[in-house]
């Protein structure tokens, strides 16, 4: 099975995700970095059902052992319920550790040994009832391989390398328990079969999640990024301006934003054509970047020629001394715009605000914040252009 129908990829790459829609994951695998995420991902999207499933083998146990307890007569059935017991004692210890969400990192090893003790106790209770009666239904071994593959949320290795441990012992129990080897045949047999079912649709399971899980962190990479400079849009810029003033806020930080115009672009257009004016554009995204390279800054187009850099943890001092770094940068890049009145290259004016969020300050001074950027950048544009203005 591959990932067919990647020509539509080449457009949004490169990016990781289409990268490795691309590369194409039959082996249930991605590159390293990815598959780290992914397993995180896998993680969280299970961690209820692993609890359900805990929950529901522990009462299905139950029940089992009380079932053994009518049907079984004789001595046999204390061990039986000794291994019950014993059983449950584990799963009781593994589940008061996974429904801790402290405890994440063991989530997975722990729901290995909850479905390996289910399973081998499983076992352990069928070759002891075998010991005197070899006509006990042992089914319920399948059923326990059926739930490492479908319902406990675990990757295709980690159910089979569990279902193989399984097996292995109910094969050295059973040979402890003198089972006549027809019948332990006739078990293995059904038993492998049914194994086999499970594992085919257990990898089909991984398969999609895998793609499903691709395809949505591409989806957002793409909704939240402009398409020609790869820069944040204006859709993400608005969520993390009102993030970044809760956080401010909190921390009593500042906030400066930088509201960024190319001068004459409509001219260079005009004189260069559309497609140098995208180019150029994209030249102007990088210089960008390089302002905005702590984690929590951003830089942004805001659409056509207008970009925006938003800047935490910063005073006014600071704030305007990037603007007019960034100005700098963009007339130091050489673009030559000879339709330009202001100068022999591409340049850009800058309008910067800033605030110092307190706490109970309501949202709306937030929109301040930009109209008051958006008011120094029309004056820097009266002024002449090329210039910053605070
Ligand atoms: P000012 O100095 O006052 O800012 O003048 P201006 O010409 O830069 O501003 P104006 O708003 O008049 O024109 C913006 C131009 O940007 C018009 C439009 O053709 C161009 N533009 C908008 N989006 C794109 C784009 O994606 N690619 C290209 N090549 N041009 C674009
Ligand atoms: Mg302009
Ligand atoms: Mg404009």
């Amino acid at each position: 099975m591959s990932y067919n129908n990647t020509a539509w990829l080449n457009d949004v790459r490169p990016n990781p995700y289409a990268d490795q829609l691309a590369l194409g994951f039959r082996h249930l695998r991605f590159t390293r970095s990815l598959e780290r995420e992914y397993r995180d991902y896998f993680l969280e999207e299970n961690f209820d059902l692993k609890r359900i499933a805990l929950g529901a083998g522990l009462l299905i146990w139950l029940a089992f052992a009380v079932l053994d307890f009518y049907l079984v007569s004789s001595e046999t059935r204390w061990w039986m319920l000794a291994v019950r017991l014993g059983v449950l004692g584990l799963l009781l210890g593994c589940g008061v550790l996974m429904i801790q969400r402290r405890h994440r990192h063991l989530l997975a090893p722990l729901s290995l040994v909850c479905i390996g003790s289910l399973g081998v106790g499983a076992g352990a209770v069928v070759a002891i009832a075998h010991r005197s009666d070899p006509s006990f239904p042992y089914e319920g071994l399948l059923l326990v391989c059926m739930a490492a593959y479908f319902l406990v949320g675990l990757r295709l290795v980690e159910a089979l390398g569990v279902s193989l441990v399984i097996l292995l012992a109910y094969v050295g129990l059973e040979l402890w328990a003198g089972l006549p080897w027809p019948r332990l045949v006739n078990n293995l047999l059904f038993l492998l079969f049914g194994n086999i079912a499970g594992a085919v649709g257990c990898y089909l399971l991984e398969f999609k999640s895998r793609e499903h899980f691709l395809i949505s962190r591409l989806m957002r990479v793409l909704a939240d990024h402009d398409s020609l400079t790869g820069l944040y849009n204006r859709r993400s810029f608005n969520r993390q301006l009102e993030r970044l003033w809760r956080q401010a806020q909190r921390e009593r930080h500042g906030l400066a934003l930088l509201l960024c115009d190319v001068d004459h672009f409509k001219a260079y257009n005009d004189r260069y054509g559309h497609q140098a004016g995208d180019l150029v554009l994209q030249q102007v995204a990088r210089v960008l970047e390089g302002t905005a390279r702590r984690p929590l800054d951003m830089a942004v187009r805001l659409g056509g020629e207008e970009f925006a850099v938003l800047l935490y943890d910063i005073g006014e001092q600071e704030a305007r001394r990037c603007a007019e770094k960034l100005r700098a940068s963009l007339e130091e890049q050489s673009i030559r715009h000879e339709a330009s009145p202001t100068a022999p290259v591409l340049t850009m004016s800058i309008g910067v605000a800033c605030v110092h969020p307190q706490p109970g300050m309501p949202l709306g001074k937030l929109y301040e914040l930009y109209e008051h950027a958006d008011r120094a950048l029309y004056e820097g544009k009266a002024f002449g252009r090329n210039r910053v203005v605070a």
